[in-house]
């Protein structure tokens, strides 16, 4: 079975994301990128599925500007077998991404196709459905524990109440939510290996996907400064403030 896995480029999870002084958007430019976090954990789960015998490929996907490749690069070192970047310098919307991402899985035909569960600048938590939905394939999401059988997957999914467990026919969908595993750092030999790996670079033409926005964005602002704190002088006081000023006793 082949894994495909989507690894999307995103600001890195350490920088503190600053607003546009235009409110278009948030500051892109010179700041740290990385590999999306739920991708990391991903690409993990993908490689131990093929160090268990259970993969025979796991290739790692990326869409966006030349620099995805780095990410892809990222996916390599760790252990994935060969990369695909679909280039493009224009913005990518979740439906966009899913229809790319359809694209590239009809041309590959994996059995399983791993996402985060949301990227981790868009909070979209939309590119997975999607892509399921697309390909009309079944799909399990919030992934914390994957048990591939013989035609199956059981995946267990972090849901509001505890844990649900799910079998799914192959070839589905999985996303992955942060308790699946705990990903690896990639070792000075790997990174070494990684340069050698074979990254196919293609376009949303080339794949003969409308990647046109669907969704316009208004205005992106910062989140409310938090307001300084005060020094109370009684546990009445105190009290009082919580139950009149607060609300929240
Ligand atoms: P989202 O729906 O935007 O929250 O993204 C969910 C997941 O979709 C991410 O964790 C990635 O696995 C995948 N994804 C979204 N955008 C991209 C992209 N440009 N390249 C590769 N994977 C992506």
């Amino acid at each position: 079975m082949k894994v495909l896995v989507a690894v999307k480029r995103v600001i890195d999870y350490n920088v503190k994301v600053r607003v546009k002084a235009d409110q278009s958007g948030v500051e892109t430019a010179n700041v740290k990128m990385s590999m999306n976090p739920f991708d990391e954990i991903g690409v993990e789960e993908a490689i131990r599925l093929h160090e268990a015998g259970k993969a025979e490929e796991v290739v790692a996907v990326s869409l966006g500007p030349q620099q995805c490749q780095e990410t892809i690069r990222t996916a390599l070192a760790m252990g994935a077998d060969r990369g695909i970047h679909v280039k493009t310098d224009d913005e990518l919307q979740p439906l966009a991404v899913a229809k790319l991402l359809k694209a590239v899985i009809e041309a590959e035909q994996p059995g399983l196709v791993i996402l985060g569960k949301q990227a981790i600048d868009d909070d979209s938590n939309q590119t997975g459905q999607m892509v399921a939905a697309l390909l009309g394939w079944p799909q399990a999401t919030f992934a914390s524990e994957l048990d591939i059988g013989d035609g199956n997957a059981r995946i267990t999914r972090e849901v509001d109440g505890g844990l649900e467990t799910v079998d799914v026919q192959v070839p589905c969908v999985m996303t992955t939510d942060l308790r699946l595993n705990e990903p690896r750092y990639a070792s000075l030999p790997n990174i070494m290996k990684a340069k050698k790996k074979p990254i196919d670079e293609k376009t949303p033409e080339d794949l003969g996907v409308d990647i046109a926005p669907r969704l316009k964005t208004l205005t992106v602002t910062e989140p409310p400064g938090r307001e300084a704190g005060i020094k109370v002088e009684s546990v009445a006081e105190l009290v009082d403030k919580l139950h009149n000023d607060a609300g929240v006793i």
